[in-house]
């Protein structure tokens, strides 16, 4: 049988990058097969190494939120190079993001631009722990932060099991002082803080959950993790990496309205360039060096093409009024879309999940609140599902335990072109499901 291009590719990918991929999210290994290679992305399109071309709901994960190879963003870009691509001394670049980034995320005042998630919650929790002089951290289960070894940690089973470390190389000694907890479970946060509260340096929570497939705040979560953090002198650190410009312009904070202490930015602030940050309060933030003494630096952090890319794609989404109802309105229809058709396949109460621009499925029957409820998922029809999207060129996530984002460039032919293949992938999971029952 010929391979494909893509099938090549990833055989001699493999050769020499470990997985043949620079992030394991992007390997198939969940759903099986061989991802599609890249190489070239416009608007909601995304054309792979053999000429296939798909209506994209990946966005690389969340940054391209106003579609692929935008004309102003990528203007922005050329002529930011052609000035040089790093200088390793302040431009106003820096200045100008910043001042965009506080007047559009309601908590930050002051913010320092790193280049991954990882690296912004890294420093957030190191920041936190200087502030309050403690310890601990609650971090919750399914909430995803980057790979630093303070959060790679799992769900412990039960209530406020200590950290177990979710990978090898990670001392138990760091994630001993990582405790988790379940999500939308208010009780066993005010029992874990009941018992060493004076230890908790800070929560860090994804407000809206987008890494166990996106799960939602229960009504009165997130106030309740704030009245309780602040109860106890802990600091509240929202990781909107996801979240921040997606479900709302000013992040799930402006959309719950509820202020945290400390905010994790990633994704869209760089408009597909490596940027991410940290902000928050004033007097939170002058601790960092060199204001402060908590030491935290970048060689290429702030770097001129990353501010340009991510100044363009702020300003075209702050600048027209209707960018989130609209994009809302979007990922409204094609949901609505969508669960019509795995009604039609019999498939009646699966668990369909939206805000702003961010949406999701489960194949449950059950409600999905937590890590635990959404690990119910029929994984397999999921996968079922996905495989026959992708044959149709609509290309998700590769796991049931991711989110799909819209972009602005999707267009009411892409959506009705979606919803159309999805009967066929409903149908035939419903097939793997009866086969498997039957
Ligand atoms: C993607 C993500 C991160 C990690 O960001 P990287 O840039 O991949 O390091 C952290 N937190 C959340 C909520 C994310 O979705």
């Amino acid at each position: 049988m010929q391979l494909t291009q893509s099938e090549q590719a990833f055989a001699e990918a493999k050769q020499y990058i470990p997985g043949g991929v620079n992030s394991p999210v992007r390997s198939f290994r969940g759903v099986g097969g061989t991802p599609p290679f890249i190489a070239r992305a416009e608007g909601s399109r995304i054309v792979d190494i053999d000429g296939n071309s798909y209506i994209d709901y990946v966005g690389s994960w969340g940054p391209m939120i106003v579609g692929h190879a935008h004309p102003q963003v990528i203007q922005a870009i050329v002529e930011a190079a052609a000035r040089g691509t790093s200088y390793g001394a302040p431009t106003l670049l820096e200045t100008e993001l910043a001042k965009l980034v506080t007047k559009l995320v309601p908590s930050i005042e002051m913010v320092r631009m790193v280049n991954s998630g990882t690296e912004a919650t890294m420093s957030a929790l190191r920041l936190a722990r200087a502030y309050t002089k403690r310890s601990k951290i609650v971090k919750y289960a399914g909430c995803y932060h980057g790979h630093h070894d303070s959060l790679l940690v799992k769900a412990g089973s039960g209530a406020t099991t200590f950290g177990v470390p979710d990978s090898p190389g990670v001392p138990d000694s760091i994630t001993q002082t990582t405790l988790t907890v379940k999500y939308n479970d208010p009780e066993e946060l005010e029992a874990v803080f009941a018992r060493q509260g004076e230890q908790i340096a800070a929560v860090i929570i994804e407000p809206v959950a987008g890494n166990m497939g996106l799960v939602l705040p229960q009504e009165g979560y997130l106030q309740k993790v704030r009245d309780i953090t602040a109860h106890y002198g802990a600091l509240l650190i929202f990781d909107e990496v996801m979240t921040g410009f997606r479900v709302a312009l000013g992040g799930a904070q402006a959309y719950y309205g509820i202020k945290p202490d400390i905010t994790c930015l990633g994704k869209i602030i760089g408009g597909g360039l490596p940027v991410a940050a940290y902000g928050g309060r004033r007097d939170i933030m002058e601790m960092v060096a060199p204001a402060g003494s908590v030491y935290q630096a970048g060689t290429l952090s702030g770097n001129p093409l990353a501010m340009t890319a991510g100044i363009a794609t702020l300003r075209l989404i702050s600048e027209d009024p209707d960018f989130y109802p609209k994009i809302s309105q979007k990922t409204a229809a094609l949901c609505a879309g969508l669960e019509a058709e795995a009604k039609k396949q019999g498939f009646d109460k699966l668990q369909f999940h939206r805000i702003g621009a961010m949406f999701g499925l489960f194949f449950s029957d059950k409600p999905v609140y937590d890590y635990d409820s959404a690990k119910q998922s029929d994984v397999q029809a999921f996968n079922t599902y996905f495989h026959a999207m992708l044959a149709q060129g609509i290309y998700l996530a590769p796991s049931q335990f991711e989110a799909a984002f819209m972009s602005a460039a999707h267009s009411d032919e892409d959506i009705k072109a979606t919803i159309a293949a999805s009967g066929e992938a409903f149908m035939q999971a419903a097939k793997l499901q009866s086969r498997l029952r039957g």
